[in-house]
C-alpha cells in the first residue's frame, strides 16, 4: 500500500513538459507512480483544481548560521523551497578556528546583515573544519534538505590567519598549498561547491572589504586546479563586473571567471543584476558567456526572477531619515514612542529640512539610492504586486498630486503604527518595468538565483521569489507577457537542482524523491513581509509567509499543510551530488 497518493491533481512535472491531470503515488521518500492510481493510499490529498510540482531547489541562500539553531529553515520552507545550497558568495562559518569565530560573525553580520548578536548566541560552533561542519548539520533533522558550498573567505582566513582578512595579502606557497588541502578534503567529505566573492559591496561589520576581493589567479587558479583534481562540486561567485561602468574592468573580471571554470572543468554560476548606472552592463556580460559556452565552458549566470527588494521601514535597518540629527534624537526609541514623537509636526519639519540638505552631499551609489531616490520607492500592499510599476511610487504619487516627495515618504512610515514597509527595487529595474528581467530569465543559459534567504535579515525579504514567480510571470502579469507556468516551475526545480548537482529531485516521476508541493494557483499570493524578533537573542529579521500551498512534501512526509508547519522534519544534509534514479 502506497504512503500517500495526491490525487486528481494537475501536474506540472518540473520537465517543462505541459500540466496533465494525474495523479502521484508515493512510497517511502520515493515517487512510485504518475498517472491514474488505482489502489488507496494510506494518506490521501485531494488536490482536485490544484497543482502538484516538485519541491523547489533555491540554489542561493545564506542560511548557513540559521540552519544550525534552526530546523524551520523559514521563510524559504514556507514558500514551497525543499532544497536549498549555502555558502554563497563566499560567506560562511567553516572552517573555523577558535580564534576567528568574532570575525566570522562580523563578516557575516557585515556581508549578509544577519544580526551579530543572533549568531553568537545561535552558532554552536561544534567543528573547525569543513567535513566537521557538515557532520554538525549532519546530526540535525530540517524540514528541507541543504548542502554547502566551501566559502573562500572562511578557508583563506582559516589557513592565513588575519593576515587573509586583507584581500590585498597575497598567500604564501605554503599557505595556497594549505587552502588547496582542506578545499580537497571538504570536497571529499560532501560540500557542494566552492564559493567567492568580488564585489566591493561585501563588506564586513567594520567596513572592510571582503578578504576574497582581490584575489588572485594565482590563488583562484590553485583552488580552481583542486576542483578539477576531484572531480566534483560547483563554483558560486559574485563579481563587481555587472555594476561597473569600466569596459576594459568588466572584460578583467570575466577572464578571471573564464579562467576558474576551463581550469576548473566543473560547473560554475555568477550573479548578474542590473544596477540603475550600469543598465546595459548585463548584456555585455551574457554575450561574454555565450562566448564561454560556445568555447565548451559550462558557465551559467544567477538571475533574480524580480528586483532586488530592499525594504525600508522603522524597524528594519534603513530608512530615508536615518541620516538626519533631529531623527537621530529619537531614532532609538521603542516604535510606537518614536511615532509619536516623528508626528509632532515641528520634529517632521526639521527632520525634511535636514533630509534636503543633507541629500545633497551623498554620493551616488545604494545609500542614496535608498535615501533619495522617491521615484524607486513603493508602498507595499497585501498582496503584495511584485509587478512594479513606476506610476505607482511614491515619488510619482508626489508629482502628481504636486506635494513633497520626502513628506509622503516620510508621512508613508508612520502609517499602520509605524509598522509600514516601503520596496526599493535596488537591481533589476533600471527601466522602470520588468522587460530587462524577462530577457534575462528567458536566457538559455541563466538560472533563478540571488533570493539571499537567510541573509539581509532587516533589509531584504527576497526569499518569496519561488512563489512571487508563478504570481507575476506564471498568472498576473500585466504590462508585459508572461511566461508558461511548467517553465517557470522547470526554472526552480529541475533545473537549478540539476545544475548544483541533485539529479535525484525537481521532477513529478517515478523514481524521484517525492519531494512535492500541492499549490491552490489561483490562490498563491504573497502578503507582505513584517518584522519577526524571533532569531536567538531576540535578534530581528523580516519574515514573509506564503498563501497558496496547500501541502508540502518532503522526501514522502508532509511538512507544511496550509502554511503551517506540521512539525516533521525529514530533510537532511546532502553530501555532494545525488545520482538520477536509474
Ligand atoms: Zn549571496
Amino acid at each position: 500500500m502506497a504512503d500517500l497518493v495526491i490525487r486528481n491533481g494537475t501536474v506540472v512535472d518540473g520537465t517543462g513538459a505541459p500540466p496533465r491531470p494525474a495523479d502521484v503515488e508515493i512510497t517511502g521518500d520515493r515517487i512510485t507512480a504518475v498517472g491514474e492510481v488505482d489502489g488507496v493510499g494510506r494518506r490521501e490529498i485531494d488536490a482536485e483544481g490544484l497543482l502538484v510540482t516538485p519541491g523547489f531547489v533555491d540554489i542561493h541562500t545564506h542560511f548557513d548560521g540559521q540552519v544550525t539553531w534552526d530546523p524551520l529553515v523559514a521563510p524559504s520552507s514556507l514558500h514551497g523551497v525543499t532544497s536549498i545550497a549555502m555558502g554563497n558568495c563566499g560567506v560562511g562559518f567553516a572552517p573555523a578556528r577558535t580564534d576567528s569565530h568574532e570575525w566570522l560573525i562580523g563578516l557575516l553580520e557585515g556581508v549578509e546583515d544577519i544580526p551579530g548578536t543572533a549568531l553568537a548566541e545561535g552558532l554552536t560552533w561544534d567543528w573547525e573544519t569543513f567535513p566537521e561542519y557538515l557532520d554538525a548539520l549532519a546530526r540535525k533533522p530540517h524540514t528541507v534538505d541543504m548542502g554547502a558550498h566551501v566559502p573562500h573567505s572562511a578557508l583563506r582566513t582559516y589557513v592565513m590567519g588575519e593576515r587573509g582578512a586583507d584581500h590585498t595579502v597575497e598567500p604564501t606557497d605554503d599557505e595556497l598549498a594549505a587552502m588547496g588541502r582542506s578545499l580537497a578534503e571538504a570536497l571529499e567529505a560532501g560540500a557542494l561547491g566552492f564559493a567567492t566573492s568580488r564585489t566591493e559591496v561585501h563588506r564586513t561589520r567594520d567596513g572592510a572589504n571582503i578578504p576574497t576581493l582581490t584575489a588572485s589567479e594565482r590563488e583562484l587558479l590553485t583552488l580552481a586546479e583542486v576542483l578539477r583534481t576531484s572531480g566534483r562540486g560547483v563554483t558560486q561567485l559574485i563579481s563587481d563586473c555587472y555594476q561597473t561602468v569600466d569596459d576594459a574592468f568588466a572584460d578583467a573580471e570575466l577572464d578571471v571567471i573564464e579562467a576558474f571554470a576551463r581550469t576548473s572543468a566543473r560547473p560554475l554560476s555568477f550573479t548578474v543584476q542590473q544596477a540603475y548606472h550600469s543598465p546595459e552592463r548585463w548584456r555585455f556580460i551574457f554575450e561574454r558567456v555565450e562566448r564561454m559556452r560556445a568555447a565548451g565552458l559550462d558557465v551559467k549566470t544567477q538571475v533574480a526572477p524580480r528586483p532586488i527588494g530592499v525594504l525600508l521601514g522603522l524597524d528594519v535597518t534603513a530608512n530615508p531619515f536615518l541620516f538626519c540629527a533631529t531623527y537621530d534624537e529619537v531614532a532609538t526609541l521603542p516604535t510606537g514612542e518614536r511615532v509619536a514623537a516623528l508626528r509632532d509636526p515641528e520634529r517632521r519639519r526639521r527632520i525634511l529640512e535636514e533630509h534636503e540638505r543633507l541629500a545633497k552631499t551623498l554620493p551616488e551609489g545604494l545609500l542614496r539610492t535608498l535615501s533619495t531616490d522617491w521615484h524607486v520607492m513603493f508602498r507595499l500592499s497585501d498582496p503584495v504586486d511584485y509587478e512594479l510599476d513606476a506610476d505607482w511610487s511614491l515619488g510619482a504619487e508626489a508629482a502628481r498630486t504636486g506635494a513633497d516627495p520626502a513628506g509622503i515618504v516620510y508621512d508613508t512610515l508612520l502609517e499602520d503604527d509605524g509598522n509600514r514597509l516601503l520596496y526599493v527595487p535596488l537591481f533589476n529595474f533600471a527601466h522602470g518595468n520588468f522587460d530587462d528581467i524577462h530577457e534575462m530569465i528567458s536566457s538559455p543559459f541563466a538560472m533563478f538565483g540571488l533570493s539571499d534567504a537567510g541573509a539581509h535579515c532587516g533589509a531584504i525579504c527576497d526569499a518569496s521569489f519561488t512563489t512571487s514567480s508563478l504570481v507575476v510571470w506564471g498568472r498576473d502579469r500585466k504590462r508585459g507577457p508572461r511566461l508558461p507556468v511548467e517553465w517557470l516551475v522547470h526554472a526552480q526545480t529541475q533545473r537549478t537542482a540539476a545544475h548544483v548537482g541533485w539529479l535525484d529531485r525537481g521532477v513529478v516521476a517515478p523514481g524521484y524523491l517525492a519531494d512535492v508541493n500541492v499549490i491552490d494557483f489561483d490562490a498563491l499570493a504573497c502578503p507582505p513581509p513584517h518584522v519577526v524578533r524571533d532569531l536567538p537573542a531576540g535578534g530581528r529579521r523580516l519574515m514573509q509567509e506564503a498563501r497558496g500551498y496547500r501541502a508540502t512534501v518532503k522526501s514522502g512526509t508532509v511538512t507544511f499543510e496550509d502554511g503551517s508547519p506540521t512539525g516533521e522534519l525529514p530533510g537532511t544534509l546532502l553530501r555532494g551530488a545525488r545520482p538520477a534514479p536509474a
